[in-house]
């Protein structure tokens, strides 16, 4: 006689989110009553292509959609998130460049009210290459971003930098201004080969510049959960990073350039597109990050 049970005993369903933890609820964010003063966040990988601008972009816009204030700051010559939120290049007469050095420009002067409500913009193009090489000479050259955002953090609850894809001085005085980073990874073999030389800088500009500098998270991009590599790429960084980890992972999907060409955060150019929901998570998951460290 088999002492075999007559029926099978159910088994906990646990969801495995595609990092292959299981998937956390993120718990809906508080509103908020009053603002600021604003938590400011580096979008930072040396690697072009990777998701930094459209990341900021689509998480400044989730963050607006649950009531916080959101600043954005372009800070890569190339301006695509200018472009991405409508602007035209040669139209921008000042922008980042201008409020960095030339004393007389102000805050007022640069900052655009963009069409996604609760998002504002510092907009930059081409002008700001000149940056890298102007603020060799300057005393503080490092700390130039960060005083000029000091004054406006008490207007915002969030302030996002979109750093352009380098180390240099652009970048470190992105990391300076700072008290987190997130760095967007596309889910490829040869993304994880710059993470060790960032995270040194990341090192060297807590210890000489910005002690307050944390990594608030790793973000995986262009995900794509039929392969097996973009699983590997997400299993391998896991194991290396462990929770620094986003649970929330970003797939692969053509309606984030699609959104660019309109001008358009995704989150209403496709608002129930699962790209969309994703960062809407993501803003959820940041939030509850930050309240945690807090
Ligand atoms: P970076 O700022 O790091 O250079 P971008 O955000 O500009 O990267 O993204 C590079 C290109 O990939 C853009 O054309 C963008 O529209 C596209 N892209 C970004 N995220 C995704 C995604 N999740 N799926 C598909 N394409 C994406
Ligand atoms: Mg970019």
């Amino acid at each position: 006689m088999s002492d075999a049970l007559p029926f099978e005993p159910p088994v906990a369903e646990v969801t495995l989110g595609p990092t292959g933890r299981p998937l956390p609820d993120f718990p809906e964010p508080r509103p908020l009553t009053q603002h600021g003063p604003a938590r400011v966040v580096a979008l930072c990988n040396q690697k072009g292509g990777v998701g930094k601008t459209t990341t900021t972009i689509s998480l400044g816009a989730a963050l607006a959609e649950l009531g916080r204030k959101v600043l954005l700051v372009d800070f890569d010559p190339q301006g695509s998130m200018s472009v991405g939120l409508g602007l035209n290049p040669n139209e921008i007469e000042v922008g980042t460049y201008q409020l960095l050095m030339d004393p007389s420009v102000t805050f007022e002067d640069v900052v655009v009210h963009t069409e996604v409500e609760g998002v504002d913009l510092l907009p930059a193009n081409i002008d700001l290459s000149a940056a890298e090489i102007q603020l060799v000479h300057e005393v503080g050259r490092e700390q130039v971003l960060a005083s000029k955002l000091q004054p406006v953090r008490a207007h915002y609850d969030v302030i996002l930098i979109d750093c352009q894809p380098s180390l240099g001085l652009l970048t470190v005085n992105a990391l300076t201004a700072s008290d987190g980073v997130i760095i967007p990874l596309e889910c490829e073999y040869f993304a994880l080969r710059g993470v060790a030389l960032l995270k040194d800088t990341i090192e060297k500009v807590t210890q000489r510049l910005n002690p307050r500098l944390r990594i608030d998270g790793l973000l995986g991009t262009m995900y794509d959960g039929r392969t097996l590599h973009s699983r590997e790429v997400m299993e391998t960084l896991v194991s290396g990073w462990g929770d620094v980890v986003f649970h929330t992972v970003i797939r692969r999907t053509v309606k984030f350039s699609d959104a660019t060409v309109v001008g358009e955060p995704i989150t209403t150019y496709a608002a129930n597109s699962p790209g969309a929901e994703s960062y809407r998570q993501l803003a959820k998951e940041v939030l509850a990050r930050w309240q945690r460290d807090a």
